[in-house]
């Protein structure tokens, strides 16, 4: 073993051959950004803005844990504050949580942050027609690192129905999962693809993950072949005209435009099949 030198390097103390030359120049870089990333942090939580803010959220919650109904001790960013910066005091992110809870959540966080489960991630939002097919559709395409929201699968799930025959009361309880899934999705890297079954364009979507990488498509199937088949399976047609006409509306306002159409061959061919 050579002569050995005492060196920091990225903020650690290692020991270098006592020949290798240190990079001093980049090393106080690293060190500048990082010193100026910790001063803001540390201003952050004693500002005023965080307190008042903090005081509200936990107001809000009643002063109880969000997981676990005990007393909440601090306020957490649901999505963590380094990972969305700029939303730092949005109160739709924040939450009361106790310190157990949220020890646990932090490490989750960190587990996922070192195993670096990060995949290039594509969001595809599937809008249209009832009946043109879009469950099955994602059905077929989704893989075992995907994601699907699906009202019509979620409606059956939460309440042990059948598909389209669900509880209306259950209705908010979806909305309010649609809403949490946005904005987890806003910072997630963690799926190959994650599908977003709509009948509707949603404008509130496209501006929370304008930073994703969003795909808008819609299934060639035709309005006739859409009616041929909600009759078919029974479904309240003259109450889903109505939604097959809005669509048309919004077709004709443009509100379609960036939805790239795709062919929906294998359903095509299915329903040929069972129609014949
Ligand atoms: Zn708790």
């Amino acid at each position: 073993m050579g002569n050995k030198k005492l060196a920091i390097i990225n903020g650690r103390r290692v020991l270098v051959d006592a020949t290798t030359r240190i990079r001093q120049d980049s090393d106080r870089e690293y060190n500048q950004a990082r010193n100026q990333k910790q001063s803001d942090y540390i201003k952050f939580y004693h500002s005023t803005e965080w307190s008042h803010t903090r005081e509200q959220v936990l107001t809000r919650d009643n002063g109880m844990c969000q997981r676990c109904g005990l007393a909440a001790t601090l306020v957490d960013h649901i999505i963590p504050s380094e990972d969305d910066w700029d939303n730092r005091l949005d109160q739709d992110n924040l939450q009361s949580l106790c310190r157990d809870c949220h020890y646990w959540k932090t490490r989750r966080e960190t587990i996922k942050r070192k195993k670096g489960l990060t995949r290039a991630m594509t969001i595809t939002v599937l809008a249209g027609y009832p009946g043109s097919g879009k469950s099955t559709y994602v059905t077929d395409h989704a893989g075992p690192h995907d994601l699907i929201y699906d009202y019509d699968r979620l409606m059956a799930a939460l309440t042990g129905q059948p598909m389209h025959q669900g509880n209306i009361d259950v209705n908010d309880y979806i909305q309010l999962i649609y809403e949490m899934l946005l904005r987890k999705l806003k910072a997630e890297q963690t799926f190959a693809n994650v599908w977003i079954v709509l009948t509707y364009p949603d404008d509130k979507l496209d501006s929370l993950l304008a930073s994703q990488d969003v795909r808008h498509i819609m299934l060639d199937t035709s309005r006739d072949e859409c009616i041929q088949r909600l009759n078919h399976d029974k479904r309240d047609v003259v109450q889903l005209l109505k939604v097959l006409d809005k669509i048309d509306k919004l077709k004709s306002e443009s509100k379609f435009d960036k939805f790239k159409i795709v062919s929906n061959e294998k359903r095509k061919n299915n329903s040929n099949f069972s129609f014949k």
